[in-house]
């Protein structure tokens, strides 16, 4: 592997004695690691909560004087060198991968994708997509597959959403400079930093590369914004999922034909490459051009060859949202590339094309990756029987059932989203090694073994918390919104702890329908406001930027949350990342969601609360058909899908009335005499005991494994 720089110099402030704390903010094993969240939060508390939980930033700035009294602590510097000893040993363990397959094979998987969600110290993520593609290189390395991860280092990730007074939206980007996040620049041979020239249409771009260490696995992040480059092509890799067509083709080229020049560059042998979404479906024109130039082989060997070794996920049900250029513009950027594959330009076209030879047709990324991948797949099965009938063009004469598309359905990196507390109760009562065995059902079994009171109390703390981290960023809010003193000492009086508590945060993206519980204003008013049987629900979620549609939902949200009608009971906490993430999905009874089905491809932000006990209300689409069980909680609706009328709209809304009136509300409240809500328990633990045996990214990589990268290996 190429060379990074060397570590100490990277943080030279630091007194020497304290290089391991260096050590361990370089690998992001320890936004995972609990024991070195809190080792970071001992060095500053302020600090540490300035600098958005990002230890590079805080270190940097730690006074002499501080550096001195941590030094003088020795019970810190036991636990710095405790926390540097697990990080070695992890990186050190024998896994699973080693176990099975070691040494069979030299290649490695490279795995591309436009965004990752790894944690909120480094968002160069939007969603859901990003999110799981973290999980999966967690998960990737904690089993100790051979994988390296490519992708951009946006300098301004996305957007931070601020709230106004009239609960608008307001998009706010933050400049991350790479000094200031865990990445090392990638160099050559020679020791000095490597550049490679990316011809991109008419123009050369200079690109260089980052090294993020994910645990066990290297992350390659790009980027462009070099003093080589004209303003434009520095601006390329600032903002993720912005910028007009022209700038979104330059940088799917950047990812898929930049990324693959770049991992040759630093001579990483690659056999599979998994396209993450269609962005980076460039990739196999790269490979194949490259192929034809140095083998001579002819386009349908070589193709045949790259086809062989690529994997492909799709996971947008919804034909819209799968990325497709104008002609004229593709020609202008990837044109040349029929000469470089020697074949003629409309065969070339025609690649990207459900239909050959449609001249109506623009060059679609999806038909691109599902031609130039043989191994491809949704992520549930339900998506996975979408995307055959979506795509079945692509194979003319064939039965849907029989397209060529499979499903691996999504799943979390159980580390990542589980709450230390929680840890530590399953630790007591889960087998031994159970993190290891997690995608064996068996295994979690064992939770009917907690104690009710105790898994109740615990749920009591984890929510309280919740609650009052909720409180402190509506303080945050008012304040910068110039509220009144008595505005924001109100927050006090906003959640309830002891009420009936609903989650709902994810993108608001309109097909996500995140103000369908106010459809019946008054109806749902009715049931937050119940005299005895109070309900509550806290919302969280950013619009793209240029989503009017999205925004417009934001704000009828937020004035919602503000209207006296539904004040303290319905909240919005601005600015959804990760950390709001964890804190919600261990601190809610309910989680809601209601996509029109069957735009959730999977959806993984249900499966998040299940580790802490909470129950999903969920429409029947996405992983939700394969994980509900009729006793881990509730389904709106029958599966139909949505008819695209208003009417189906007020239809899942009156269903989710009923089934909150009927059955939600009922069972939280239905107490023993001890005060404990049994019935309610035992759902929580039986959430717990069916959903993260299934719905676990170790499954999941497992299966890319099993059924993908390891055929493909073969191929290579
Ligand atoms: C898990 C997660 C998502 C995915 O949410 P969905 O409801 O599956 O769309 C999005 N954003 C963040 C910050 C998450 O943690």
């Amino acid at each position: 592997m190429a060379n990074v720089s060397k570590m100490p110099a990277l943080i030279p402030n630091l007194h020497p004695d304290l290089s391991p704390l260096a050590e361990i903010a370089y690998n992001l094993y320890w936004a995972w690691t609990p024991q070195c969240r809190n080792l970071f939060a001992a060095v500053d508390r302020a600090s540490w909560q300035r600098s958005e939980h990002n230890p590079i930033k805080m270190l940097r700035k730690l006074t002499r004087k501080r550096q001195e009294r941590l030094m003088a602590n020795a019970q810190f510097m036991g636990q710095v060198r405790q926390c540097r000893r697990n990080l070695r040993g992890y990186l050190r363990a024998k896994t699973w991968y080693q176990q099975k397959y070691d040494r069979k094979f030299n290649g490695k998987i490279a795995y591309f994708s436009m965004e990752y969600g790894l944690h909120e110290s480094l968002p160069i993520y939007a969603g859901g997509l990003g999110v799981l593609a973290g999980d999966h290189l967690k998960s990737a390395g904690d089993l100790g597959l051979p994988l390296v991860g490519l992708g951009i280092f946006w300098k301004q990730g996305y957007t931070r959403q601020l709230l106004d007074k009239n609960g608008d939206q307001v998009d706010k980007f933050k400049t991350l400079n790479p000094e200031d996040a865990p990445l090392r620049e990638i160099t050559g041979r020679s020791g000095k930093p490597l550049r490679i020239k990316l011809p991109i249409g008419p123009d050369i771009v200079t690109v260089r590369g980052w090294r993020l260490e994910v645990g066990r696995i290297p992350l390659v992040l790009l980027d462009t914004d070099l003093p080589d480059n004209t303003p434009k092509d520095c601006r390329m890799t600032r903002r993720l999922y912005s910028g007009d067509r022209d700038t979104r083709i330059r940088q799917e080229i950047l990812l898929g034909v930049g990324g693959w020049q770049f991992l040759q560059a630093m001579k990483l042998p690659i056999s599979v490459c998994h396209l993450n979404e269609g962005h980076a479906a460039f990739v196999a024109l790269k490979r194949i051009a490259e192929i034809i130039s140095t083998a001579g082989d002819t386009f349908a060997q070589a193709k045949r060859y790259v086809a062989a070794t690529n994997v492909f996920t799709t996971h947008t049900p919804v034909p819209a949202g799968n990325e497709t250029f104008e002609l004229k513009l593709f020609e202008k950027y990837m044109g040349q590339y029929a000469e470089l594959m020697k074949i003629d330009s409309s065969t070339f076209i025609d690649l990207g094309r459900i239909e050959p030879g449609n001249k109506k047709e623009p060059f679609g990324m999806t038909p691109l990756a599902c031609r130039m991948s043989d191994r491809r797949n949704g992520v549930s099965k339900l998506h996975g029987a979408v995307a055959r009938d979506m795509w079945k063009g692509l194979w003319p004469g064939k039965k849907i059932k029989n397209v060529p598309i499979g499903s691996v359905t999504n799943g979390i990196h159980l580390r990542t989203w589980l709450h230390p507390r929680m840890a530590d109760l399953l630790d007591e009562y889960l087998p031994q090694g159970w993190e290891e065995k997690q995608d064996q059902p068996r295994v979690w079994q064992a939770v009917e073994h907690i104690p009710d009171e105790e898994l109740w109390r615990l749920h009591q703390e984890l929510k309280a918390e919740m609650i009052e981290f909720a409180r402190e960023k509506a303080r945050r809010r008012l304040r910068r919104n110039k509220a009144s003193a008595v505005q924001v000492a109100r927050v006090g009086l906003m959640l309830d702890p002891e009420a009936l508590t609903i989650g709902f945060a994810r993108r608001f993206a309109p097909y996500k329908r995140a103000a369908l519980v106010f459809e019946n204003p008054t109806r749902f008013a009715r049931i937050l406001n119940h005299s005895t049987r109070p309900v509550q629900i806290i919302f969280a979620g950013k619009a793209h930027p240029a989503d009017t549609d999205g925004k417009a939902l934001v704000k009828k949200v937020a004035r919602l949350a503000d209207s006296p009608r539904f004040r303290n009971r319905v909240v919005f906490l601005e600015d959804y990342e990760m950390e709001i993430a964890r804190y919600l999905v261990s601190g809610v009874d309910v989680w809601l969601n209601t996509p029109r089905k069957p735009q959730e491809a999977s959806g993984t932000s249900g499966m998040k609360p299940t580790l802490h006990g909470g129950l999903n209300l969920s429409i029947l689409d996405g992983w939700w058909p394969e994980g509900f069980d009729h006793r881990n909680g509730w389904a709106i609706g029958k599966g139909q899908d949505h008819d695209g009328t208003r009417a189906h709209d007020k239809r899942d809304a009156a269903e989710l009335y009923h089934i909150l009136e009927r059955e939600v509300v009922p069972l939280y409240y239905q107490r023993a005499r001890d005060g404990l809500p049994k019935r309610w328990i035992a759902c929580m633990k039986h959430s717990i005991a069916t959903i993260p045996a299934v719905f676990n990214s170790h499954r999941q990589v497992k299966e890319y494994w099993s059924k993908y990268y390891l055929p493909a290996m073969r191929k290579a």
